[in-house]
This record gives structure tokens, sequence and C-alpha cells, in this order.
């Protein structure tokens, strides 16, 4: 029998604040010139004291109201003491014993079952520097040396930590994507796993048949949602193995390596015990009134969920449609604009669904940077709707504004495309003169030699063409027998 799985991750999130945790640098730090962007504070150097930026704290609250935590009214720093060599203190300033926020759930749904996963705590912390390594693929691998740069240092994160709930590696990519997104709802952290503002590190144990817990291995260096399922597939199946063959799963930290496809043992698993923790004696404890949280509470902006339940509601969507239209508050935002500007709401759901972000897709922009203003599409789905404009040049004149500063009639104009319909006298017109252009297969059709009707077809097909989109196939084909015929 398989062995139950059980997952719980700790989810870092860089928080959106203008500078560090503790002093005033600041938190742009990507592209910098190594070891620019500190200062005595960050860099620890004695004597220096550090200074709590509430903005982080009132990110960390913000989240944890999101999460259905309970905020506390006293919160403290301590020390976390470990050497190496992108912690310029020798020990990280971050919340041990009493965290910000405590007790809550996130609701996922996976492969179409609900889900609560619990969240244990949410704490505050800094962040460390970083070591680049002089490799081809900046890996330690193979590194005559290593440089650190401290620019990253002080950096304020949230740390989401879960209840080991989760127990497959799809559960645990929902969760981290439901996350993420309640994060950007929240203007509280960008979450882009690529530059590392949200960083996951998984906990993962295989259960004994008596359904006690296994022994637990912490993985660690997973840099997209593809390498966290695919480290955990990969571990599900090492740890099977071992047990299998009647070993013993070592309580240890492993590293995800992606090239290869494989984690490794890095090291023993430490206990808290092995940093030493204790009260961080230069900041003040983190006080937060009811006042000031009922405050927080009170300008939270509508959650995702809760625009789901609106979306679907208010403009009869489907639980598909909803999903991807609201996946992206812009992107949820624009559709409600678009709808706003009249646009019938199936039809602009549609249309954003599907052109919109093909657009967006093949141009490599987000919604953000879109140049087509809701009304504008607004105008162009009506038109379409009322069937003005083919939804082929539609989509032809949105292709056309997404890469151009124009106006639809504009854009209209430059295509060359015959706004409104092409039909009764004038697409008579139209296919007599290529009837009278195809000779040769007009007399393949009438000496009935066309039995597949293929030489039917192509006719149309010039037609069609010629109308760029204009012409209704139906009459098309009729007004073509008609003349055929005649
Ligand atoms: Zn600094």
């Amino acid at each position: 029998m398989a062995r139950p799985i059980v997952i719980g991750l700790e989810v870092h999130l860089q928080l959106v604040t203008r500078t560090k945790l503790f002093c005033s640098c600041s938190t742009d730090y990507i592209g910098r010139k190594p070891n620019t962007n500190v200062c005595p504070i960050c860099l620890a150097v004695p004597g220096t004291l550090p200074l709590l930026n509430d903005g982080a704290v009132a990110l960390a609250s913000r989240m944890g109201l999101g999460l259905h935590c309970e905020i506390q009214n006293y919160s403290t720093f301590g020390r976390k003491n470990y050497f190496y060599a992108d912690l310029a203190k020798a020990y990280q300033i971050t919340q041990y014993e009493l965290p910000v926020a405590t007790r809550g759930y996130l609701d996922i749904e996976c492969e179409g079952r609900a889900k609560r996963v619990r969240i244990h705590h949410l704490h505050l912390e800094e962040d460390a520097g970083k070591l680049v390594h002089p490799t081809a693929d900046g890996r330690l691998t193979g590194a005559a040396y290593s440089l650190v740069d401290y620019n990253r240092g002080g950096v304020p994160l949230t740390e989401v930590v879960s209840e080991p709930d989760m127990s497959s590696p799809a559960e645990a990519k929902e969760y981290v994507m439901r996350l993420r997104q309640l994060a950007r709802y929240l203007d509280v952290s960008d979450g882009e796993m690529e530059s590392g503002s949200l960083r996951v590190d998984a906990n993962i144990s295989l259960s004994n048949a008596d359904g006690s817990l296994g022994t637990r291995v912490e993985i660690k260096n997973m840099n997209s949602l593809k390498a966290l399922e695919r480290a955990l597939e990969y571990e599900i199946t090492r740890q099977n193995k071992v047990l299998d063959s009647g070993g013993r799963i070592v309580q240890e930290t492993r590293l995800w390596d992606d090239a290869e496809g494989v984690t490794r043992s890095m090291r023993n698993k430490e206990t808290a015990s092995d940093y030493r923790y204790y009260p961080e004696m230069d900041l003040a404890p983190v006080v937060i009134g009811d006042a000031e949280i009922d405050g927080y509470r009170g300008a939270m902006p509508e959650l995702p969920w809760e625009k789901r339940e609106r979306f679907a509601k208010s403009f009869g969507l489907s639980g598909e449609e909803v999903s991807i239209l609201t996946e992206q508050k812009e992107l949820a935002a624009f559709y409600e604009a678009v709808v706003a500007s009249g646009a019938p709401t199936a039809r602009a759901a549609n249309w954003v669904r599907m052109e919109v972000l093909r657009v967006l897709n093949e141009l490599g922009q987000d919604i953000r940077d879109f140049r087509v203003k809701p009304s504008v599409l607004a105008d162009l789905v009506t038109r379409v709707e009322k069937k003005e404009l083919s939804s082929t040049i539609g989509k032809e004149m949105l292709d056309a504004l997404a890469r151009n500063d124009l106006t639809l009639d504009e854009a209209l104009e430059r295509s060359g495309a015959r706004v409104g319909r092409l039909s009764g006298d004038a697409l008579g017109e139209l296919i007599k003169r290529i009837i009278s252009e195809q000779p040769d297969v007009v007399q393949t059709i009438k000496s009935g030699q066309d039995k597949k009707g293929g030489k039917l077809k192509f006719l149309q097909g010039l037609v069609m063409k010629e109308a760029r989109g204009q012409a209704d196939p139906q009459e098309t084909a009729a007004l073509l027998s008609k003349f055929l015929a005649g």
C-alpha cells in the first residue's frame, strides 16, 4: 500500500517596502553594483542599532489577516545564530518565540477537491546577502572562489509556515500559487520566484503503516513551481525506495538540483537548539493595538475568493472563466472596465480570456503594459457583436492596437479593411469577378467533375479572402451556387 504523503511548506515573501527592515537602505537591489546598497546597520558594524520599519509590520499584518490569522498585539524579535559568509552579523534577526500572526488557514482547490491548509504562523525576518560563484552556470560546483554581495542583506521578508496539511506535490504547488495570488492581491509582495522574492522550502515525510508520522526531510533550492513539484515527486520516490529496501530515512536538509533532477544531502537538519536563539535586546517588542488591527482589517481590498464569487454571480461566468479572469487582479479590473464600457459580459470574457491573453503572451507583456484601453476593446467587441466587423477583422484590429498607438478607426483605415458587411449586390459583384477570373475551375465544376466539391470550396475561399472576412459564408455559398448555375 502506498504510504501517505505529508508535506508542509515554508514560504518566504519579500515585502514591498521601500527600505530595508532595520535601516534606510533601499530594497531595490537587483542589478546594482555589489555591496553598494549597504550601510553600517545592515553590515552590522559594532555599535550600530537596528530601527524597525513599521511598513513591514503593516504588510505582514495584512498578509496575516488575508490568511485568517490572529494578529498578535505583542510580538518579539530574536537572534538566530549561524555562521555563514552571507550574514555579516553571524546572526539573523527574526521572530521566533512570539511571531506577528498565528493560527490561520488558506483554502485551496486541487484536482476538483477543496482543501483547507492550516497556517501555523507568519513572522517577520531580515534577508541575508548573496554568494556569487564565478562559474558559467553560477553554481557553487567547480567554483575556485566565491564572492559575497550584501545588497540584499536586511531586506524584509515574511515567512509563512503551514501545517503539514498537503498530501501531494500538486497540492503543494496549488497552495503556493494561491498564497502568491493573495500576496499580490494585497500588494504585500510581487511574489516572483525567478527573482527570489518568493522562496519555498518544503518538509516532506511518508507516514508509517501504523499511521504515525515518518521522519521528515527538508528540501531547499527550488526556484520555480515546476521545480517544487519535481523535487517533491523525486523525494517521494526516493523515500519509498529507501523504506521498501528496509532502510531508514535520515532527518536532513537536501538541496534540489534542477539540472540533474535529484535532491542531494546538504547537511543534517538543524534543530532549534543548534541556532542558540536568544532575544534581540536592541529592538523593543512590536506592539499592535486592537484599533490598529481593525484599521488594517478595514483597509483590506477584495480578496481572490471574494472576487471569484462576485464574478460568478454578477457576470454569470463559468468557474473556469472566473478563475482565469481573476488570477491577476489587474486582469480582473481590466475585464470589469470593458464590461463597464458597455461590452456584453460573456463576449467580453471570451475576448479578454482568449484574445487579450494571446496578444499579451505574443508580446511578452503583462496586462499592466497593455496598450489597448478597456473602452476601446469594449467598442471593438460591440462592433463585432453587431456584425459591423467580422471577428477575424476584430482580432486583427486588436493585434494592431496592441502594437501601435492608434484609435480603432485609424487601425481600420490603415488595414484597408472594409468596415461594415459585404453582402447582397456588392458581394454578388465580387463573386462574378472571381468566377470570370477562374474559367478553368468553373468549367470543371459545370462539367460535373468536381465530385468532392473541392473546386467549389476553392472559389469560396477566394471570395472570403478578397472580402477580408466581411462576407457571410452561407450567403457566399448560396450566391456562388446561383451564379454557377446561371
Ligand atoms: Zn542598510
